[in-house]
């Protein structure tokens, strides 16, 4: 499928659980290039895109600084002199704590790179310095890991956040596109009937945790344990790690307890 005249797509070889296809790497423009998420610090995927753009390679922007999409950065940026565009790494343990940006995005800021505009839009949930940029030109969205291809992506806490995701969900709708470029594969068309299936996904889930949680009646977070809560949920266990099998969990028990204190009243 054509991503539109001068973009061009080069999917590293980190296939995985958590990487699916491979990070995909995107190119903008031909004679000035952008990269998007360089992708992890790997001397063939390095190859590929020096191969594929080389020395036009002015700019180096990044969705976010999970270990998958931004290590390459620094490496690109001393071999090719480009400019290093993205969000700080927060400080949980699980970020490219190499990653230095020399320019930072606010919220809606225009970013010109050659041929090519983008527009910065911070959607915070997947991880806490995440931002998806548009192509207004193509109404192509470039969504990193806030959505992928085919699945739901994983909100780590603390510094994943589900309410924060579920806001930056609704502020993409506010944008004009129609296809989305996920971090992770294919372009998916009719972007915004997939953020409205996503977003329902989420609230049927934390439904069914509220759901739990009203059966066990007075019962304090701490007597949850993600065990049982995966249990009543039925959480397919056979495929996934345990660690991973407790991440969903806790993240709706945190949108849960931030409602909890807004609210002050949950339970019937
Ligand atoms: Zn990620």
């Amino acid at each position: 499928m054509s991503l539109g005249p001068g973009i061009r797509r080069i999917v590293a070889g980190n296939a995985g659980l958590m990487t699916g296809p491979g990070t995909n790497t995107y190119l903008f423009g031909m004679r000035e290039v952008a990269i998007l998420d360089p992708g992890p610090d790997d001397a063939r995927h390095l190859e590929a895109i020096l191969e594929a753009a080389g020395s036009a390679i002015r700019w180096i922007i990044v969705t976010h600084t999970h270990p998958d999409h931004s290590p390459l950065a620094s490496r690109l940026a001393r071999i090719t002199g480009a400019k290093v565009l993205g969000l700080p790494p927060p400080g949980d343990g699980r970020q490219d704590a190499t990653f230095a940006p020399h320019h930072m995005p606010v919220d809606g800021e225009r970013l010109s790179a050659g041929e090519c505009e983008l527009i910065a839009i911070h959607t915070p949930g997947h991880a806490s310095n995440c931002v998806c940029y548009l192509l207004e030109r193509e109404r192509l969205l470039f969504t990193g890991d806030h959505v992928l291809e085919g699945v739901s992506p994983v909100i780590l806490p603390p510094d994943g956040d589900m309410s924060a995701y579920l806001h930056s969900l609704d502020k993409l709708q506010s944008h004009d596109f129609e296809r989305i470029a996920p971090g992770h594969g294919g372009v998916m068309e009719r972007g915004k009937e997939i953020l409205a299936a996503l977003r329902a996904h989420r609230l049927a889930r934390e439904e069914k945790v509220l759901g739990s949680l009203r059966r066990l009646g007075a019962a304090t977070l701490d007597d949850l344990t993600p065990a049982e809560i995966a249990e009543r949920l039925g959480v397919d266990v056979t495929t996934v790690s345990w660690r991973l099998r407790q991440t969903p969990i806790l993240g709706i028990s945190r949108l849960l307890a931030q409602q909890i204190k807004a609210s002050k009243e949950w339970l019937p």
